[in-house]
């Protein structure tokens, strides 16, 4: 901005001196041309009124190539015009996990393996979401593991361990989260203390539905706070029959659109990419790739027509230490693997829409929560 500053600066000069010179009018419209469209420029760099992160678990450039090679060698995420890399190790282990990743994307700190939403003291610390519920922005979160799962458990609950799934699932009660999106129901009324979590939502005011009842699709576009448990458990791998990512990309988008005149936040997780690099399944990892290559094409969508949506897509971290092998082709990738675990490589970072210029380069993946925070004007 300073550079544009100094060069408006520059162009008016130049006008005055014109002016004062007396030269032909055509030469002061050239400069006004100039001017208004260096202006203009600046106002398409206008702050997002929406932001969208997509965490895809555990996709690595070796994941995403993979997905592309067995997809007509395309993915959603070319037509991305930004792209940068983040450092993705964790306060005490260069190989991270995605509790302390997504901690860090969600509060701008660096924490431990494990730590949900809290830092190297296990003190809680301040979400994206929660900061945007505060400027009375709408929010969302949803998933294809349970939706108390470290990725989006960092955003909404402060754990010291990522297993504590019933606390988590009882922190989603602290905020007033508009949207939530993911398996996990007998977290939320099956518990140790008895609580039926789904009952206080209600009593709340939320409208809560699960798959015991209408799909998502057969719902009507809800008009309160809206949680719908996708499973009771793990939702299963798409390969066997898990259709609801894409279509709650594109319902979330349109409802968190209605619910604050400020805009939203909403984090979207393709979590299973990863449980197929840990089963070491080159199969399992593309299927997964694709399904969340379909709910990237569908939010970019949203994003395009909105115009006031950015869009962040990245990794917690790469698993598996996968790499296509030789004998591979278009359509036929042959996959090996290095681990059955998370593994330490810079992670790719995708960006679309207004703000997105800020995301190229390299950084560490607690300035994704910086980059959200200065985007937002937090
Ligand atoms: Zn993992």
């Amino acid at each position: 901005m300073n550079k544009l500053l100094f060069f408006l600066l520059i162009c008016f000069a130049a006008t005055s001196c014109v002016t004062t010179s007396k030269t032909t009018s055509t030469a002061q419209e050239v400069i006004t041309k100039i001017v208004k469209d260096t202006v203009y420029v600046a106002e398409k760099r206008k702050k997002p009124k929406n932001i969208i992160l997509m965490i895809g678990d555990g996709m690595g450039l070796t994941q995403i190539s993979a997905g592309m090679y067995m997809n007509n060698n395309q993915l959603a995420l070319e037509k991305f015009p930004v792209i940068g890399l983040h450092k993705c190790h964790a306060d005490n282990d260069l190989i991270t996990d995605s509790a302390a990743a997504a901690t860090s994307f969600a509060s701008g700190i660096k924490t431990y393996n494990g730590a949900i939403g809290v830092d190297r003291n296990k003190k809680p610390v301040v979400t994206i979401l929660e900061l945007a519920e505060e400027k009375g922005l709408a929010t969302g979160l949803v998933a294809t593991s349970t939706i108390v799962h470290a990725t989006p458990a960092s955003f909404i609950a402060h754990q010291p361990q990522r297993k504590m799934y019933e606390e988590i699932a009882a922190d989603f009660l602290t905020t007033e989260v508009d949207l939530f999106i993911g398996g996990g129901k007998k977290y939320f009324d099956r518990r140790v203390d008895s609580r039926n979590l789904l009952d206080e939502f209600t009593a709340k005011g939320y409208q809560i539905n699960t798959f015991l009842g209408k799909s998502l699709e057969e719902l009507e576009m809800p008009t309160a706070n809206f949680g719908y448990l996708t499973a009771d458990s793990d939702p299963i791998p798409v390969a066997r029959g898990r259709d609801y990512l894409p279509y709650a990309s594109t319902f979330s988008c349109k409802f968190l659109d209605k619910r604050s005149p400020k805009g939203f936040f909403l984090m979207i997780e393709g979590s299973q990419i990863d449980w197929g690099g840990h089963a070491n399944d080159s199969d399992y990892i593309i299927t997964e790739m694709l399904d969340f290559n379909e709910s990237i094409e569908n939010v970019l969508e949203y994003a395009k027509k909105d115009g006031n949506t950015l869009v962040v897509i990245t990794a917690d971290h790469e698993t598996g230490g996968y790499a296509i092998q030789k004998g591979s082709k278009m359509g036929e990738i042959k996959g090996a693997f290095t681990s059955d675990y998370h593994t330490g490589d810079l992670i790719p970072v995708f960006a679309y829409g207004p703000g997105a210029e800020a995301f190229a380069g390299i950084y560490e993946n607690t300035a994704i929560f910086d980059k959200i925070k200065e985007a937002f004007g937090f």
